[in-house]
């Protein structure tokens, strides 16, 4: 309620560190469906979760084939930051963002202005690919026009591995230097906001036990409960798009 989201808003404009750790739930405005809330794809279709796990892709060209066929048309490649983005955009300008965490592979924090230096992408990002044998990196565009020229599984132009998004997929390791940034944010902050994520993916939704551990307060924005309810100071269950420009237009820079 009011009171609760002013509590917060308190939190933020007194803290002078503030790690924020997004999930899906800040780009679902923006027209892309997240995983596993009420709407998301696998709620919807649970078979499309072995899309996303790398034994089942390394494995399968069928996986790799229908994983192509989806992308090519995602909605990810037409939207546009929504008010969420731009919240964080403005907490950003405050001078109190230390790290800005995301789960999201979707860009959109940075379309919307958020420093990229500040960006922390947990799990990669889908605007590029990455040969799972020689790790060359290219921007996804040039895979799509081979999908869309008719390969239905592109290969790595340079060694011939298999092509995959630079994104993390179950199975699939976080970068080391990546994790370890991103728990330092946490361990640093004097208020952790977890915005728009259901707090299920480990090692992601461990920053927040760390920053709470830490002495920080927790604010979690969901529209669902989450495993870490009880570990936060205030909960605000609603939309992410209505509750963090409140939460931040009380932040002055
Ligand atoms: P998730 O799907 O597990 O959870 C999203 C949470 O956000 C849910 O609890 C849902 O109820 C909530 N939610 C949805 N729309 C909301 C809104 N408008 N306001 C408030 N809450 C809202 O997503 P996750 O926790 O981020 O983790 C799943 C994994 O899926 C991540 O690893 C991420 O890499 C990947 N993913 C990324 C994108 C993206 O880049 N946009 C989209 C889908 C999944």
């Amino acid at each position: 309620d009011d009171a609760d989201v002013a509590r917060a808003a308190d939190l933020l404009a007194r803290a002078q560190r503030v790690t924020v750790l997004t999930g899906a739930g800040v780009s679902t405005d923006s027209g892309i469906p997240d995983f596993r809330g009420p709407q998301g794809v696998w709620t919807r279709n649970p078979a499309a979760e072995r899309l996303s796990t790398l034994q089942a892709y390394v494995a399968d060209p069928e996986v790799r084939r229908e994983s192509w066929r989806q992308r090519a048309v995602h909605p990810v490649w037409e939207a546009r930051p929504g008010p969420a983005h731009k919240a964080l955009v403005d907490l950003e300008r405050s001078g109190r963002l230390l790290a800005l965490l995301t789960q999201n592979i979707d860009e959109l924090h940075q379309a919307a202005g958020s420093s990229p230096d500040l960006v922390v992408e947990l799990h990669g990002t889908v605007h590029h690919t990455q040969c799972l044998s020689c790790g060359a990196r290219a921007p996804m565009a040039e895979t799509l026009a081979r999908v869309a020229a008719g390969e239905e599984d592109p290969p790595c132009a340079l060694c011939g591995g298999i092509l995959k998004s630079a994104t993390i997929s179950f199975g699939q390791e976080l970068d080391a230097g990546v994790i370890m940034r991103a728990r330092r944010a946490a361990v640093e902050a004097d208020v952790l906001l977890a915005a728009g994520t259901s707090l299920g993916v480990h090692p992601a939704a461990g920053v927040v036990d760390l920053a709470a551990a830490a002495g920080a307060a927790v604010v979690i924005v969901n529209a669902e409960p989450t495993p870490y309810d009880d570990v936060a100071t205030v909960v605000l269950r609603g939309g992410t798009g209505e509750l963090l420009p409140r939460l931040v237009a009380g932040v002055d820079g």
